[in-house]
């Protein structure tokens, strides 16, 4: 997440069917090109004007979108922090079968969750949970250990570490799943890339100390 302006939406790292049945082709087609892209074109527009904050990196903006001039701050806020999820989202999936984590996130899922059944329950109760538009997180906190937490809008976790991001605002699912929330998140887990999410946090969760996040 070290990329700068002019930022480029990432493609799709598989095929639009490659998710099927779970997520449909159509319904990723929207979520990636028209949502999580005009995340990126907005990004871009808001900070075309002000090639003193073109330097700072996706990571900074998300972080210090509050130093920012009061007529861009919010909107970065929300754009810069759309682009920091999907990212991670669309790259923590991937076709079936499904996979399982590798240790230490392994060690770190039972010691916190008690397992993988645990961490299941615990996600998906916090999914649920989300009000309106969010997402549900699964990261790492400061002190290596692994946490859930619910995100508005386009808010991301930072300074803690993602590890897995469910998206739960209603254009995630509803061309596909409706109201059918549970169904939506069951696909998602089904999806989970945890190979990939394992080697985003492997570093963190040997237990370096938790000082240099960012
Ligand atoms: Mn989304």
């Amino acid at each position: 997440m070290d990329n700068r302006y002019p930022f480029v939406l990432p493609p799709l790292p598989y095929a639009y069917d490659a998710l099927e049945p779970d997520l449909d082709a159509r319904l990723l087609r929207y979520h990636h090109d028209k949502h999580f892209g005009a995340a990126v074109d907005n990004l871009n527009a808001l900070l075309a004007p002000y090639p003193v904050y073109q330097s700072w990196t996706l990571r900074e903006l998300c972080l210090n979108w509050a130093q920012l001039p009061d007529e861009i701050a919010p909107d970065v806020r929300n754009n810069a922090g759309s682009v920091f999820n999907h990212t991670l989202y669309f790259e923590r999936l991937h076709p079936l079968p499904p996979s399982a984590p590798s240790a230490p996130l392994e060690g770190a899922i039972t010691r916190t969750f008690g397992g993988m059944d645990g961490l299941y329950k615990a996600m998906k109760g916090v999914a649920l949970s989300v009000f309106g538009s969010g997402w549900a997180v699964l990261a790492v906190g400061r002190d290596g250990n692994l946490t859930i937490l619910k995100t508005k809008n386009q808010d991301t976790v930072l300074p803690l570490e993602p590890v897995l991001c469910c998206d739960m605002w209603e254009h995630a699912y509803y061309l596909q799943y409706q109201n059918r929330r549970k169904e939506y998140f069951n696909a998602w887990w089904r999806l989970i890339d945890w190979p990939n999410a394992t080697n985003s946090c492997k570093e963190r969760i040997n237990g370096l100390p938790a000082i240099s996040y960012v």
